[in-house]
């Protein structure tokens, strides 16, 4: 009989979720981080009373009514809409793609008048079946939209051309033929009132929970403290890289407290052209309707992950996935450990996706006991 039932390797939300639904079954639950903090990505900083998204800026968007009343049964959310502009060449631009952003490209007020200026812009293309990113992005918006708005964006963010990137990514923005600058679909939005940490606190309140532990340089001493390991960190990482390194794409940000209520007006700003190094300006007091005297801004900059880095997106193109897929059989044959968030199954998870695998898994789990 080990001390631990679970050990939860990682305290962001796939591991702060897993933990609280295994805890509130009496299972006995350690959850352990490398970082001196809990909240994975979503960990924000308290700067002069704003919450500093310090892993980039985070929206917590979903449809599903039941991961909506699950994390609202944490913390209470405010009515935050995500309606972030571009700046293209010190022109603002309206996100995602809708009439607002059709009529400051095209001087066009009809939807119809849009209809047929994308078609003619499609049909002159010609890709029926879009095979890459770019493809899909001409295919949905046209070429306009595609250089001004998706070209330059798209390939500082990845590092990569947009013909060498899967569709799959682009297909994640609205196109919209109303006057909407919502930047998402879902029918419910927000951000935690007072921070994504109370969300995490919230989770993982009552149950043990060490930081600054690093599992992998002390796996064996660690993995004998419990019957099962939930691992949330990089699944080629913790099988030493064995078919090699699985790609992921880095964040650098420089962080900026100015002495200035308010500094662009709106959360975030992407910067659209290639020749800026980074893609978007984030002033995060806006998430939270701050009223603060001072403000924060964070710029920032992708990169190629390093060893050394933060891994921030997975890379999810034809290598990657066939390297995964050689990780995944490892996966296959391990009894007593389960993989899971963004970095463990290497997907382009949102918070709320993140949070349903979570409890998909768990559910399951239940199921055996
Ligand atoms: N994208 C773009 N221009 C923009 C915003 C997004 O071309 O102004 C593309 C880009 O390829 C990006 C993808 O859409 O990687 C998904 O954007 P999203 O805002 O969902 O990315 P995240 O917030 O996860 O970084």
């Amino acid at each position: 009989m080990k001390e631990y039932d679970f050990l939860i390797v990682g305290s962001g939300l796939y591991g702060a979720v897993f933990a609280r639904e295994m805890s509130n079954l009496g299972k006995k639950c350690l959850v352990i981080d490398k970082r001196s903090h809990t909240g994975g990505n979503i960990y924000c900083e308290n700067k002069e009373g704003i919450n500093v998204h310090k892993y980039g800026p985070h929206i917590f968007h979903t449809n599903d009514k039941k991961i909506w009343d699950y994390v609202n049964s944490y913390v209470e959310f405010n009515n935050f809409i995500y309606s972030p502009l571009a700046n293209y060449k010190g022109n603002l631009y309206n996100l995602p793609f809708n009439m607002n952003t059709f009529y400051q490209l095209w001087n066009i007020k009809s939807p119809v008048e849009v209809l047929e200026k994308i078609k003619n812009q499609v049909e002159t293309a010609g890709f029926i079946q879009p095979s890459n990113l770019e493809e899909q992005a001409i295919n949905m918006v046209g070429k306009d939209i595609y250089e001004i708005l998706i070209k330059g964006y798209t390939e500082k963010q990845w590092g990569r051309k947009a013909i060498d990137l899967p569709s799959f990514i682009i297909k994640r923005l609205p196109v919209r033929l109303t006057f909407d600058n919502n930047y998402f679909n879902d029918k419910y939005q927000g951000i935690p009132v007072g921070g994504y940490n109370k969300l995490i606190d919230g989770l993982l309140a009552g149950i043990e929970v060490r930081t600054g532990i690093d599992f992998l340089e002390n796996r064996a001493e660690l993995s004998r403290l419990a019957d099962c390991i939930v691992y949330t960190g990089k699944l080629d990482e913790f099988y030493n890289y064995r078919f090699g390194h699985l790609q992921y794409r880095s964040l650098r940000f420089e962080h900026e407290y100015m002495n200035h209520p308010n500094y662009q007006g709106v959360s975030v700003i992407n910067f659209t052209e290639k020749t800026i190094p980074y893609t978007r300006i984030i002033e995060h007091k806006h998430f939270e309707f701050g009223k603060q005297p001072g403000t924060v801004i964070t710029k920032e900059y992708p990169q190629e992950w390093k060893p050394g880095m933060e891994a921030y997106y997975p890379i999810n193109d034809a290598a990657n996935s066939k390297k995964l897929k050689q990780y995944n059989e490892l996966v296959k044959n391990e009894p007593n450990v389960i993989f899971g968030g963004r970095l463990a199954e290497y997907k382009y998870y949102d918070m709320h996706q993140v949070i349903a695998s979570a409890l998909t898994k768990t559910k399951a789990l239940k199921e055996t006991f």
